[in-house]
């Protein structure tokens, strides 16, 4: 079972919602306002609606939420 290749499901400091594919962040649920971000705009990582720029350094695994 390989980790690698796998998408993983992060947050931001507890916040918003995004998908890690290796390197890629696609931001789903912008952390600063909390919009859905559209599909096509996902793919740039980068919110469409306040222009967040999501940092891996902010990035926390979304699996130790209880
Ligand atoms: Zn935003």
């Amino acid at each position: 079972m390989s980790e690698k290749a796998q998408t993983r499901v992060i947050t931001f400091l507890g916040r918003g919602c995004a998908e890690l594919h290796g390197d890629e962040i696609h931001l789903k649920i912008c952390p600063h306002c909390s919009q859905w971000n559209s599909p096509a705009a996902s793919h740039t990582s980068r919110c469409e609606w306040c222009g967040y720029e999501p940092s891996l350094e902010h990035a926390q695994p979304a699996s130790d939420g209880s």
